[in-house]
Protein backbone atom coordinates (compact mmCIF):
# COMPACT_ATOMS: atom_id res chain seq x y z
CA UNK A 1 0.00 0.00 0.00
CA UNK A 2 1.12 3.62 -0.99
CA UNK A 3 1.07 5.75 2.03
CA UNK A 4 0.08 9.37 1.00
CA UNK A 5 -0.87 12.36 3.21
CA UNK A 6 -3.04 15.10 1.80
CA UNK A 7 -2.57 19.43 2.07
CA UNK A 8 -4.20 22.25 1.36
CA UNK A 9 -3.04 24.49 -1.53
CA UNK A 10 -1.99 28.13 0.22
CA UNK A 11 -3.19 29.57 -2.62
CA UNK A 12 -6.29 28.23 -3.69
CA UNK A 13 -7.34 26.35 -0.59
CA UNK A 14 -8.36 22.75 -2.22
CA UNK A 15 -6.77 19.58 -0.50
CA UNK A 16 -5.32 16.98 -2.16
CA UNK A 17 -3.17 13.88 -2.39
CA UNK A 18 0.79 13.56 -2.25
CA UNK A 19 3.09 10.45 -1.91
CA UNK A 20 4.42 10.59 1.52
CA UNK A 21 7.44 8.49 0.98
CA UNK A 22 8.32 10.66 -2.36
CA UNK A 23 7.58 13.99 -0.73
CA UNK A 24 6.83 14.42 2.73
CA UNK A 25 9.99 16.68 4.99
CA UNK A 26 11.49 17.37 1.96
CA UNK A 27 12.36 20.73 0.19
CA UNK A 28 10.50 20.19 -2.78
CA UNK A 29 8.35 22.39 -4.47
CA UNK A 30 4.55 20.50 -4.85
CA UNK A 31 2.07 21.47 -7.65
CA UNK A 32 -1.30 21.82 -6.77
CA UNK A 33 -3.88 19.99 -9.50
CA UNK A 34 -6.72 22.81 -9.15
CA UNK A 35 -4.48 26.29 -9.55
CA UNK A 36 -1.55 25.09 -11.21
CA UNK A 37 0.55 26.51 -8.07
CA UNK A 38 3.85 25.29 -6.92
CA UNK A 39 4.44 25.67 -3.06
CA UNK A 40 6.62 24.32 -0.11
CA UNK A 41 4.53 22.13 1.94
CA UNK A 42 5.69 24.10 4.75
CA UNK A 43 3.00 27.82 3.32
CA UNK A 44 0.41 24.77 3.60
CA UNK A 45 -1.49 25.43 6.45
CA UNK A 46 -3.27 22.38 6.99
CA UNK A 47 -1.38 18.99 6.30
CA UNK A 48 -2.76 15.70 7.29
CA UNK A 49 -0.50 13.05 7.11
CA UNK A 50 -1.85 10.34 9.12
CA UNK A 51 -2.72 7.26 8.01
ZN1 LIG B 1 -4.16 25.48 -5.53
Amino acid sequence: MVRIFTLACPKCNKRFEVHYEELRHKKIKLHCPYCDNWFLQTESKDIDDRW
